[in-house]
């Protein structure tokens, strides 16, 4: 009988986190030996694992949609990898493939659970964790077909200069619209304008959000795109014209502490200014992605869309990549790096 020499190192959950972001104790590294895969099965090494704001409030042991994750076991989360060994006749060797694959090294499971990745050679291989995945298409449907923006209208986002945001305002740019960015400090506000192009940027850490979006010459916002719920949001509802949609993608200021949050939005708002107030799923879009990833490649090849991605080495550095999330200290998609980019 052979023996699997081979080891996976993996970040346990072993306590649900209280408070902001996670503490060193809320986790356990262990090193155990692999699983080897069954029939149908595959052996993933895992490359990045994808640092989601949602992956704490998937700690919670009560969050919407999906079960809590257990005590004692991985962490859930998505990511990146290639298929190291395989008894899935569909996924060769060498396949590289995207799935929830959990903060650990390798993950056996069955090639019916992974997505291979779409052929993209002329952009970065880092434009999988942002551009191409779920990221990009947060972003692409989210924007087009919730918001439904028109040329010449405005749009604001917030948590603007952090990866679905900063798509978003560019996609935004592209539709013709005047684009207002919401984000935290002068350089990323800096970056809104200078980098990517955003009309006008407001920063929330120091200045009133309502009191600027009162002082610009064009008033009303037409699409509201929300990542960040909150003071931001409710500072921003007087503003928002006739008709307006707005887009509920997420909830970062509560820092998904809690499965409960409340917003300032009356029936009486609504009914008077004739809102669409809708919310954003994206796994609701996955059968989907080949609508927008050429699309998304396509403006980003011809420098329409810009998309960074902030990485930090080594799987030990998982919750403390996800709390710089939080603290606001990531500049683009947040991810750590567990092993080499084959051929790179
Ligand atoms: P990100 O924007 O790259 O990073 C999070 C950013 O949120 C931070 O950099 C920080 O930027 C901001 N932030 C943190 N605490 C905040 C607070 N208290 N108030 C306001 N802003 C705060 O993260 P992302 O992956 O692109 O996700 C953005 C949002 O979309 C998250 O809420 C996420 O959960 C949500 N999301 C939803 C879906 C969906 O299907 N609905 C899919 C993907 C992501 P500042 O420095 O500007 O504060």
């Amino acid at each position: 009988m052979s023996v699997n020499q081979t080891k996976n190192r993996q970040i346990l959950l072993v306590r649900r986190p209280q408070g902001k972001g996670v503490a060193s104790d809320d986790m356990r590294l262990v090193e155990v030996a692999c699983t080897e895969p069954g029939e149908g099965q595959v052996r993933v090494r895992v490359i990045y694992i994808s640092i989601d704001p949602v992956t704490r409030l998937w700690m919670n042991e009560d969050p919407p949609v999906v079960p809590p994750m257990k005590l004692g076991r991985v962490v859930t989360s998505m990511g990146i990898g290639i298929v190291e060994v395989s008894n899935d006749a569909g996924l060769p060797v060498d396949t590289l493939v995207h799935g929830f694959f959990g903060w650990q090294s390798y993950v056996t499971c069955y090639g019916t659970e992974v997505t291979v990745l779409p052929a993209a050679p002329s952009l970065p291989f880092t434009a999988h964790l942002s551009l191409l995945g779920p990221i990009g298409l947060t972003a692409y449907f989210g924007l087009l077909e919730l918001g439904v923006p028109k040329p010449g209208e405005t749009l604001l986002v917030s948590g603007a200069a952090g990866a679905v945001g900063s798509l978003v305002g560019q996609i935004g740019k592209i539709q013709g619209c005047r684009v207002i960015g919401i984000a935290g400090g002068v350089e990323k506000c800096r970056y809104l304008v200078d980098e990517l192009g955003f009309d006008e940027a407001i920063d929330y850490k120091n200045e009133n959000v309502s009191a600027h979006l009162a002082s610009l010459p064009q008033t009303g916002i037409d699409v509201y795109f929300d990542n960040v719920g909150g003071p931001i949001h409710d500072a921003v509802v007087p503003h928002l014209n006739e008709f307006a949609r707005v887009v509920y993608c997420g909830e970062i200021s509560s820092g998904y502490e809690t499965s409960k949050v409340t917003s300032k939005i009356s029936s009486l708002d609504i009914i008077v200014k004739a809102l669409k107030l809708i919310g954003l799923r994206v796994d609701l879009y996955y059968s989907r992605a080949g609508e927008a990833v050429p699309w998304l490649a396509y403006w980003a090849l011809s420098g329409k869309l810009k998309h960074r991605v902030h990485l930090l080495d080594g799987l030990e550095n998982a919750p403390e990549a996800l709390n710089m999330v939080f603290a606001g200290q990531n500049r683009g998609r947040m991810a750590v790096q567990v092993s080499p980019v084959p051929g790179g």
